[in-house]
C-alpha cells in the first residue's frame, strides 16, 4: 500500500465467521488521520447485535470447528504463518498504523509491525513446547495437572499500539486453542481489519478470529463483555475502564486479565551514567509522543546532579524532530485526537501555574490541522500534584529532585499506578536495594523498555489484574484441570 492509497477513504468493515460483514444496522463511524485532520476511513459501526453475531461464530468455532482439537504444533504452524505474512507486509501495516494513530513511521516499522508478528513466532514456539505436570502419589496413583482451551475470549485493545498490543493477546489466546472476538479501539481500528485478512490467508478457520469494530462504554465493548458467552476478557486500556469492564462482567463471572494505566517513575542517582541516563529518560517519556503506558513520566534527580541533568535534558528535548509521521526522519507525531491533544493542554496548563516550563508544551503552527504539541519538560511541580498523579499519556515530564534514597523511593510509590519503575545507578547494592522496593511491576536498572516474551509484564496497584507474557498468557489463556488416575496395579 502506498501512501497515496491509504490517503484515499475507504471503508472497514468487521470480521465475522470468516467473511468481512459489515454492520447490521449499516451504521458508520470514521477513523481521522491524526496528522492531518482527514478521513482515513470509514467503520461499520458495530452494536449489541454485531457482538452477538460475533460471538456466536466464536462459539460454534469452538463447539464444532478443528482449531481447540488441533495439536500445538499444528495450530502452531498457522500462527508462525501469519508472524511470516506480517512481516510480507509490513511495509502496508506500518503505513496504515502511522496513518491512524500518527505515530513516526520508523516506530511502526522498526517497532509495531515486527513486534506484532514476532507474538505470533514466538508464542507459535512456545505453546507448543509448554509441558504440563504430572504429581505422582505412590505407584499406583498419579495426578495429571492438564490445560484445555478456555472457550471465547474477548479481547479489548487501546489505541497507543493497536497492532502491537492486539497480537499479544490474539496469539497466545489462538495458541491455546480459544477462538475470540477482538474489538480494537475505535480510534484506531485499520490493523486489525488488515490482520483478520492475513489471518484468514494464514489458514486460520472461520469463527476463530473475528473483529468487530466500535466504541467501549454503551457500545460493542460494553456488549461483549456481558455476553454470556463470552468466557474471559483481557483487556488493555485505561484503569476506570478495567473498573467499568469488571462491573459489567461481574454478572457473568467472567475470567478477566487487565493491562491499565501507568505513572512510570524514573529515578536517576547521583552516581548514574548521565549521558545514558539522560539519553534514555528522553526516549522514556517522549516516545511514541509520551502515549505509552510503560512511559518514564516522572522523572526523580539526586538533588547533586539536578541542574547538570535538567539541563542535558532540555537540550536534548529540543533536538527531538516533531513533524510529519510519515517522515522517516520525525521522532515524535501527533497526538491520537483533538480530546487528547486538549487533555494534554490541561495538564501544561496546571504544570504552567504550579511549576517552571522550561520547554514546549506548544501546538506546532506548521501543522496547524494535526494533534501535534512539542515535548514539554516541567521543574516545581510537587509529586502530590494532579500533573504527577494522574495518567497524562502525553509529551509532559515533570522533574523531581530528591536527597536521600528512602524520599527517591517514597516520591516513585507515591501514586495509585504500580506499572513500571526505572533507575539508574552505578552502586549494584543500591539497585537491588531499590529495586526491592518499588511498588512496580516491572522494574528497569540501568534501562527501559527492555523486555523479553517469556517474562510476566503487568502492573501493581491500579494498573492491572494478572499478568501476560510468556507462561502467564498461557495459564490466562486455558482452563487447568487435574485428572486423578488410580491403577489396579
Ligand atoms: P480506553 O480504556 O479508553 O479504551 C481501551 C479499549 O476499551 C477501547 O477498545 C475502548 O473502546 C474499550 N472500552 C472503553 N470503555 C469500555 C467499556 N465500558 N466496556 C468495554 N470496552 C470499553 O483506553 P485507551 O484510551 O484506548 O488507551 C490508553 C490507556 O491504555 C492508558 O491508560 C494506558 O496506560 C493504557 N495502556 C496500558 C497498557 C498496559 O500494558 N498496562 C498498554 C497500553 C495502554
Amino acid at each position: 500500500m502506498s501512501v497515496e492509497t491509504a490517503a484515499r477513504t475507504r471503508h472497514l468493515d468487521h470480521f465475522i465467521d470468516g467473511e468481512y460483514s459489515p454492520s447490521t444496522s449499516g451504521e458508520r463511524f470514521e477513523t481521522v488521520n491524526p496528522a492531518t485532520g482527514q478521513v482515513l476511513a470509514t467503520v461499520s459501526l458495530g452494536t449489541s447485535q454485531d457482538v452477538d453475531r460475533a460471538v456466536t461464530a466464536a462459539r460454534t468455532a469452538f463447539k464444532t470447528g478443528p482449531w481447540p482439537k488441533m495439536s500445538a504444533r499444528e495450530r502452531g504452524a498457522i500462527l508462525r504463518k501469519i508472524g511470516d505474512l506480517i512481516l510480507e507486509r509490513r511495509e502496508q501495516l506500518a503505513i496504515a498504523e502511522t496513518m491512524d494513530t500518527g505515530k513516526p513511521i520508523n516506530e511502526s516499522f522498526d517497532g509495531d509491525i515486527p513486534r506484532a508478528a514476532l507474538n505470533f513466532h514466538f508464542f507459535a514456539d512456545y505453546a507448543s513446547a509448554a509441558g504440563e505436570e504430572c504429581f505422582t502419589v505412590n505407584q499406583l496413583e498419579r495426578h495429571l495437572s492438564v490445560r484445555e482451551p478456555l472457550g471465547v475470549a474477548a479481547l479489548i485493545t487501546p489505541w497507543n499500539l493497536p497492532l502491537y498490543l492486539a497480537t499479544w493477546k490474539l496469539a497466545p489466546c489462538l495458541a491455546m486453542g480459544n477462538t475470540c472476538v477482538l474489538k480494537p479501539a475505535e480510534w484506531t481500528p485499520y490493523t486489525a481489519t488488515l490482520l483478520a485478512q492475513i489471518a484468514k490467508q494464514a489458514g486460520l478457520p472461520a469463527g476463530v478470529l473475528n473483529v468487530v469494530h466500535g466504541f467501549g462504554a454503551g457500545g460493542a465493548g460494553e456488549a461483549l463483555t456481558k455476553h454470556p458467552e463470552v468466557d474471559c476478557i483481557s483487556f488493555t486500556g485505561e484503569t476506570s475502564t478495567g473498573r467499568a469492564i469488571m462491573t459489567a462482567a461481574a454478572a457473568t463471572l467472567k475470567k478477566v486479565s487487565f493491562e491499565l494505566g501507568g505513572k512510570g517513575a524514573n529515578l536517576i542517582f547521583e552516581d548514574a551514567d548521565l549521558d545514558e541516563a539522560v539519553a534514555t529518560s528522553t526516549r522514556a517519556a517522549f516516545r511514541n509522543q509520551g502515549e505509552i503506558c510503560l512511559a518514564g513520566s516522572r522523572l526523580f534527580v539526586h538533588e547533586k546532579v539536578f541542574d547538570q541533568v535538567v539541563d542535558a535534558l532540555v537540550k536534548r528535548v529540543q533536538r527531538i524532530v516533531v513533524g510529519d509521521p510519515l517522515d522517516a526522519r520525525t521522532e515524535m507525531g501527533a497526538l491520537i485526537s483533538k480530546e487528547q491533544l486538549e487533555k494534554v493542554e490541561s495538564y501544561i496548563k496546571i504544570g504552567r501555574k504550579e511549576g517552571k516550563l522550561l520547554t514546549g508544551g506548544e501546538r506546532l503552527a506548521e501543522f496547524a490541522d494535526g494533534n501535534f504539541l512539542s515535548p514539554a519538560v516541567f521543574t516545581g511541580i510537587s509529586n502530590s500534584s494532579k500533573f504527577c498523579q494522574e495518567e497524562i499519556f502525553g509529551p509532559a515530564l515533570p522533574v523531581i529532585p530528591f536527597k536521600f534514597e528512602e524520599e527517591a523511593i517514597a516520591l516513585a510509590n507515591e501514586t495509585p499506578y504500580g506499572l513500571s519503575a526505572s533507575l539508574w545507578s552505578s552502586d549494584v547494592n543500591r539497585c537491588h536495594r531499590v529495586s526491592q522496593q518499588l511498588k512496580t511491576g516491572i522494574v528497569w536498572v540501568n534501562c527501559w523498555f527492555a523486555r523479553d516474551l517469556r517474562t510476566p509484564f503487568g502492573g501493581q496497584k491500579s494498573s492491572g489484574i494478572g499478568r501476560e507474557g510468556g507462561r502467564k498468557s498461557l495459564e490466562f489463556f486455558s482452563e487447568e484441570k487435574t485428572i486423578c488416575y488410580r491403577y489396579k496395579g
